[in-house]
């Protein structure tokens, strides 16, 4: 599904290589996740597959089914079924919660050549999904995460998640800020999406969101590289050693 080879990043304003060679590949329904100190590489990584500007690819590829990412406009990126959520997602004054999903669906509808969703069905999927959420239908009229909750803000991305359907899913939920309940809906909402055909990247510099989304295979990036590789039973040894105890072994 994504496959990433040899990826090596610079940041553009100063000359620091930041990704050192990153070598990924995730399967369609399979759930990754990237665990790593702070400061590993692990945000830029989520930036680097949005096309987030700042950031400079001095080497190595990124492919979803096999299509040149790195070559997309971040819209052209979600219209081929990438998904990234961030920690922080984005106020939008002004601008009616449901308006902008429809929006955004119909956007990346448009881009595949497929029809736009009629006001009435997409009422419909919108209703259904939040319900499935527990989204009140309140937070439907809304402008975009103006005044949500932190975790109003989580479920809402997961509702966007939800609507768009994508193929590939990465969420960077490093550096905590999460509480617990906020963590535990990012989880359900994973859990829900969870598909054969649906890949999912995690990064998190905490085990404790893999208690709630249980990762198929789980990776150490430190340095700007994935350092180990293995199961679940990684996160666990990650909080029981600590990172310093797997640099160790790995260097
Ligand atoms: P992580 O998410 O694993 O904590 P980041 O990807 O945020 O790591 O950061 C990796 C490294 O790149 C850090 O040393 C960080 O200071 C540096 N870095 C990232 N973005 C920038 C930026 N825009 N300007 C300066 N340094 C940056
Ligand atoms: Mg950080
Ligand atoms: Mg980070």
């Amino acid at each position: 599904m994504l496959s990433i080879k040899n990826l090596q990043v610079k940041l553009e304003e100063e000359d620091k290589q930041i990704l050192k060679g990153v070598d990924l590949e995730i399967e369609a329904g399979k759930v990754h996740a990237i665990m790593g100190p702070n400061g590993s590489g692990k945000s830029t990584l989520s930036y680097v597959l949005s096309g987030k500007d700042g950031y400079e690819v001095t080497d190595g590829t990124v492919t979803l089914e096999g299509e040149d990412v790195l070559e997309m406009e971040p819209e052209e990126r979600a219209a081929a079924g990438l998904f990234l959520a961030f920690q922080y997602p984005v106020e939008i004054p002004g601008v009616g919660n449901m308006t902008f999903l429809r929006t955004a669906v119909n956007a990346q509808r448009k881009a595949r050549g497929e029809e736009e969703m009629s006001a009435a069905e997409f009422l419909k999927v919108v209703r259904a999904r939040a319900k499935e959420l527990k989204i009140d239908a309140d937070m439907l009229k809304r402008p975009v995460n103006v005044g949500f909750s932190g975790g109003e803000k989580k479920r809402n991305e997961i509702l966007q998640m939800a609507m768009l359907e994508p193929k590939m899913c990465i969420l960077d939920e490093t550096d905590s800020g999460l509480d617990v309940d906020a963590m535990k809906l990012v989880a359900e909402g994973v859990n829900a999406l969870r598909s054969e055909g649906r890949g999912f990247l995690v990064i998190t510099h905490y085990q404790r969101l893999l208690d709630h989304i249980k990762p198929d295979v789980v990776h150490i990036m430190a340095d700007g590289k994935i350092v180990k590789t293995g199961g679940p039973d990684l996160a666990l040894e990650v909080e029981n050693n600590g990172y310093a105890g797997i640099l160790a072994e790995v260097a």
